[in-house]
């Protein structure tokens, strides 16, 4: 019998903070969320409250605000980003908070906007949140990354229904690909972790040097991987010995570039939503690291501002492999958010790899990482390259090949 929606709510909240965050007695928990999401993140405090929550701090946005400021707020407005609230997440991880984003966007808000606005925005708040970010792409602090749909967002997805019909779509999307829609979630959650585990032991046992991708869409891309990478997949433990899952949805297995061992051709195979502007269609040409050719269809010059942050930007910071049967795969749904999308498809992402990628990463300075090949930017974008024929095959250090992904799935 299927669960009424109230239940599923309710157990959906629970599994943010018990799986995802695995918050802990007398941590606080920020969450970011928008307004929209207001009787959720409530569920989802109470939670939090009961299993042990010192304080629960919620950061809101809202997109009718947030367009309203970039329709008149002049420049300076988008070069200053609030030092108050950066110095403010850094408090909070300072007090081992939880960081649980609910990320929900209309992916094309922002479409009528200045793109220098834009981008200006991005960056400034990339430097501001240099310190923050610390903490969570070190994994010092439990975050987590979870969606709820928004009537805008909801209506992208499925433009042929009515608003209330379309955010019931996307609701039962979200559960199914959070499998949420099963007996036991939590239950099935260890299982699905355990098996990603499986699948990241054995690529770091054969220690690749190397990966080979094809696919009849005309990807051909090698891509080294440094000495001492590592696969990351699931969870991850946090400074206080904790595990927790960053990304609800998770289905992807990753590790980083070598920042200058990337050669070829890669063709995009999913539109990339980028701070409220759409990027579809592209295809890129690297050369030693990095891109230097490129095209769009659709949002040229939104890839150009995104590729123009800084030079790191340019390099690939992540290498992540989705099988193309995963459950958000085969519903089909291009969901325009790269939470869901990214683990639909096998993905790179443009900008910082995670210092947990390396071994002895995380307290590695910014020098000696570049020195390892690991590669630092202001920026982080994943993007989606997969396809139901892509074939990757790794290169050993004793030069023997294994098939990896064979017509879009794991090859073992
Ligand atoms: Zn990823
Ligand atoms: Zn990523």
């Amino acid at each position: 019998m299927l669960k009424n929606f109230e239940t599923m709510l309710n157990e959906y909240a629970r599994l943010c903070v018990k799986v995802g965050i695995n918050l802990q007695q007398g941590q606080p928990l920020v969450i970011s969320a928008p307004i929209e999401g207001v009787d959720f993140v409530r569920l989802v405090a109470k939670n939090a409250y009961e299993l042990g929550a010192s304080e629960v701090h919620v950061n809101w946005n809202d997109e009718v605000l947030t367009k309203l400021k970039y329709e008149n707020a002049p420049m300076e407005v988008f070069e200053n980003f609030p030092k108050w609230f950066a110095d403010g997440q850094v408090d909070f991880a300072k007090k081992n908070a939880g960081f649980l984003s609910i990320s929900a966007q209309d992916p094309e808000l922002l479409k009528s906007i200045d793109p220098k606005k834009i981008a200006t925005y991005n960056k400034s708040a990339s430097l501001a949140l240099k310190e923050f970010r610390n903490y969570t792409m070190n994994d010092i602090n439990a975050w987590c990354v979870v969606s709820i749909p928004t009537k805008s967002w909801a209506k992208r997805v499925f433009p042929d229904v009515s608003e209330d019909e379309a955010v019931e779509k996307l609701w039962a999307a979200i559960f199914n690909a959070t499998r949420m829609d099963l007996k036991d979630p939590i239950k099935a959650w260890e299982n699905h972790i355990e098996t990603l585990i499986k699948k990241s032991d054995f690529l770091n046992k054969n220690d690749f040097k190397s990966l080979h991708y094809t696919s009849s869409n005309g990807t051909d891309l090698v891509v080294e991987l440094p000495n001492d990478h590592i696969w990351v997949s699931g969870g991850s433990t946090n400074a206080k010995d904790t595990y927790f899952v960053a990304n609800m949805p998770t289905e992807e297995v990753f590790t980083m570039p070598l920042k200058t061992g990337v050669n070829g051709h890669v063709y995009s195979t999913k539109p990339l939503n980028y701070g409220g502007k759409l990027i579809d269609d592209f295809k890129l040409t690297f050369k030693d690291g990095k891109v230097v050719d490129f095209d769009a269809k659709v949002g040229k010059e939104v890839l150009t501002d995104l590729l123009s942050i800084d030079d790191g930007a340019k390099y690939l910071g992540e290498v992540a492999l989705v099988p193309f049967a995963s459950p958000i795969s085969e519903s089909n749904i291009v969901f325009m958010n790269t939470l869901f999308d990214e683990n639909a498809s096998c993905h790179f992402a443009f900008g910082k790899a995670y210092p947990t990628n390396i071994k002895g990463g995380e307290k590695m300075s910014d020098e000696e990482l570049e020195a390892n090949g690991v590669n630092n930017s202001l920026t982080h974008v994943d993007f989606m390259i997969g396809s139901p024929d892509m074939s990757i095959v790794g290169t050993r250090k004793d030069g023997e090949k294994i098939q990896i992904f064979k017509n879009g799935n794991w090859a073992f």
